[in-house]
């Protein structure tokens, strides 16, 4: 895809949000001009968004920027909440830090299932000592 097919392509401001099949949304992506660094705002940027599988997000976009510069983008989104992007024709990896209130829910599901296992063990302790009585009780009917 070239520079010009993309400067035509719809503005990305409708394009987003992008919801994973996981969940994962993502709302917006930060964009800023590689030359002055003023960032660009989603409806200055113009591009495709495509899913080749499932996972995975791929951006083409460009941005013209006032200072005279347009800006090429090339971004891969991944569920994983990691991305990818072009820059200087290499691929450079990015990870996300998982947000603090999944982590939360991540600690009290944890909690919760701790829980559970400890009352699950202590109803099967009454069961073992209601056994255990009736095998006393069978035991001493015997003699
Ligand atoms: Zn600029």
């Amino acid at each position: 895809m070239n520079i010009e097919e993309l400067l035509r392509a719809p503005s990305l401001d409708g394009q987003f949000p992008i919801t994973f099949s996981n969940g994962y949304r993502v709302s917006t992506i930060h964009f800023e001009c590689t030359a002055c660094k003023k960032p660009a705002p989603l409806k200055q940027v113009s591009g495709y968004i495509s899913r080749i599988v499932e996972n995975t997000v791929d951006v083409r976009a460009v941005m013209q920027c006032p200072c005279g510069l347009i800006n090429r983008y090339q971004i891969r989104l991944r569920n994983e909440r990691s991305y990818s992007h072009l820059k200087d024709g290499t691929w450079i990896h990015v990870t996300t830090k998982t947000p603090l209130h999944e982590k939360v829910i991540k600690y009290y599901k944890f909690k919760f299932h701790a829980c559970l296992l400890v009352w699950k063990l202590i109803m099967m302790k009454r069961h073992l000592n209601k056994l255990q009585t009736v095998l006393k009780c069978i035991q001493t009917s015997r003699k």
